[in-house]
């Protein structure tokens, strides 16, 4: 599946390339802010701007667009460099935007020289009714006529630190009555007295996304600049600044669709307040969009850029559903994954007639033998799934039950004799007799039982936890203003489960449970497992 799609994109490249309008070949850029981690959203555009330059053997810049600095830290940063070299790309280049400050506040004094541009002094309030509505235009400031040596002279005094945080800023001087507001004389400056993570305090002012972000991209010869839709219209904004600065090269801004995904937020704000609050124990919880946090769960970089390939990039809007995340994310684990046992709420078989300890054999996956085999201890005490195990059984029942047969997965057939209760009335062990002429492979007793059922042996599996994830929210499509509300209150199911022995020395992080999904082991804490995803679709 991976980049056999072509797509408008795709195709405007590459009649570009035709075309021989790209000088420089094709060069991306994928332009993170880092005021938080990467989710699945970012992966479809670190995809489309990285696959595209090893498509076409161009390059792709890592830009951080770090020109928000009370957002943004360096654990970000170093999360952002984590997350994309883990998908699988390697950048070109890494740049920051605070890298071409000084540039860009050049370009500015150039638009005030030039009359484009005009140091304001309206409070946000002002600021915000003379802007006007979609239906009304603005009005102008009055201090849209300042003569250009007092702009120039007030920007000068803003960079050197002379005013308060909101006493002035730049805006370009375009069209108050524009239909479009992005163009009713937009700021370009703000004053931020805040240390920023990389140029320390070196600025006290700060430029803003849409006057840095076309800078930024001319500057590094950028051949597309893809970015999602809602910047549609800030495209013309993009071209105007462009167009009246002192700079040869304009790329062409291209939007798609941005991805959304059901049952899960993705605006790094709401993120951000599922963490702050400790609605989920980090950026990195299993249960979170966030590239961090799928790896953990154990989803690994193939199925990510898989489902990447599979949504498409597209102008329309559209949600996706999470079956078809789970649906790459099983069949990139189908044919590697090694399959052991594990039981999640485990039953104790004990067999009557048996006394020895042995040692039995399976493959690690019945259809993929270069994985290999794996001993499995076997005794006279088991652990089976409760949920294997029904003492008045619906009709076609697979499983086991009173006077009942079932064969134990590489193992023998046992029949359940007796049911042993503890004093509440529930279920404590099974009293079973294995056939001894049933082995796996080796089956001469002509025994037809019912069904196969997975277990562990009781005295040298190993005792675990287990978590199991739900989606986070209750309904599709959670809404900023009420999704604190829909969150899944069952959305981690904690097991305490038992495992066979060779899955502990396993080096793969990934494995399937047979019967019961893939699992990983947690990346941080020992002895943990998280389930991955079901075997089936549909929770
Ligand atoms: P948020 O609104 O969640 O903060 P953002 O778009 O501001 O997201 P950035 O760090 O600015 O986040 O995004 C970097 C790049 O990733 C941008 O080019 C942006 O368009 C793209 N991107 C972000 N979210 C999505 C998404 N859901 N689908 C596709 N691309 C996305
Ligand atoms: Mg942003």
């Amino acid at each position: 599946m991976e980049n056999e799609t072509t797509d408008f994109i795709r195709q405007r490249i590459q009649s570009d390339l035709e075309g021989d309008v790209l000088s420089q070949g094709v060069v991306t850029r994928f332009p993170p802010e880092p005021n938080g981690f990467l989710h699945i959203g970012h992966a479809k555009s670190i995809c489309l701007n990285f696959g595209v330059s090893e498509q076409f053997a161009g390059t792709t810049f890592l830009r951080f667009d770090d020109t928000n600095p009370q957002k943004e830290s360096e654990e970000f940063v170093e999360s952002i460099k984590t997350d994309v070299a883990w998908l699988g790309f390697s950048w070109g280049a890494l740049t920051h935007a605070s890298d071409y400050f000084e540039q860009i506040y050049q370009y500015a004094e150039d638009l005030i020289r030039n009359g484009k541009a005009y140091v304001c002094s309206l409070d946000a309030e002002q600021m915000r009714t003379s802007r006007g509505t979609l239906t009304e235009p603005g009005t102008n400031s009055p201090y849209r006529d300042r003569s250009a040596e007092e702009n120039l002279d007030l920007l000068q005094r803003m960079r050197a630190g002379e005013f308060a945080d909101g006493e002035h800023i730049v805006r370009l001087k375009i069209d108050m009555a524009s239909p479009n507001i992005n163009l009713r004389d937009p700021a370009i400056y703000r004053i931020r007295h805040i240390t920023h993570q990389r140029t320390g305090d070196a600025w006290c002012i700060y430029p803003m996304y849409d006057f840095t972000h076309c800078i930024c991209d001319a500057l590094e010869g950028i051949s597309h600049s893809l970015c999602t839709l809602e910047f549609e219209d800030h495209r013309p904004l993009y071209d105007w600044v462009l167009d009246n600065i002192e700079l040869n090269y304009h790329p062409p801004q291209i939007e798609f669709s941005r991805l959304g995904l059901e049952y899960t937020v993705m605006s790094k704000r709401l993120l951000h307040r599922l963490v702050d609050e400790k609605l989920v124990s980090g950026w990195d919880d299993p249960r979170m969009p966030t590239i961090a946090g799928l790896r953990r769960r154990g989803v690994r970089a193939a199925a990510i850029r898989d489902f990447c390939a599979r949504i498409g990039v597209t102008k329309q809007d559209n949600t996706v559903e999470m079956n078809l995340l789970d649906f790459c994310i099983r069949k990139d684990l189908e044919s590697s994954a090694p399959r052991g046992m594990g039981v999640l709420e485990p039953l104790k078989v004990v067999l009557t007639n048996f006394q020895d300890d042995i040692q039995l054999e399976g493959p690690w996956h019945a259809q993929n033998a270069d994985l290999g085999s794996r001993k499995l201890p076997f005794s006279r005490e088991l652990w089976i799934e409760q949920s294997d195990f029904s003492e008045t059984p619906p009709g076609k029942w697979k499983r086991l039950s009173p006077g009942a047969m079932v064969r134990l997965r590489y193992a023998f057939i046992i029949r359940c004799d007796e049911v042993e209760y503890d004093g509440d009335g529930n279920v404590l062990q099974l009293n079973c007799t294995y056939f001894p002429d049933s082995k796996s492979g080796e089956d001469t007793s002509g025994l037809k039982p019912k069904g196969v059922v997975h277990w562990v042996d009781a005295k040298q599996s190993v005792a675990v936890e287990v978590r199991d994830y739900d989606r986070l929210f209750n309904v599709p499509n959670p809404s900023a203003k009420t999704f604190i509300d829909d969150i899944n209150e069952q959305s981690l199911r904690t097991l305490h489960a038992m495992v066979e022995p060779a899955i502990m020395a396993l080096d793969d992080q990934h494995f399937q449970f047979e019967r019961q999904g893939y699992f990983c082991k947690d990346s941080e804490l020992p002895g943990v497992f998280n389930k991955t995803v079901s075997l089936r679709e549909g929770f």
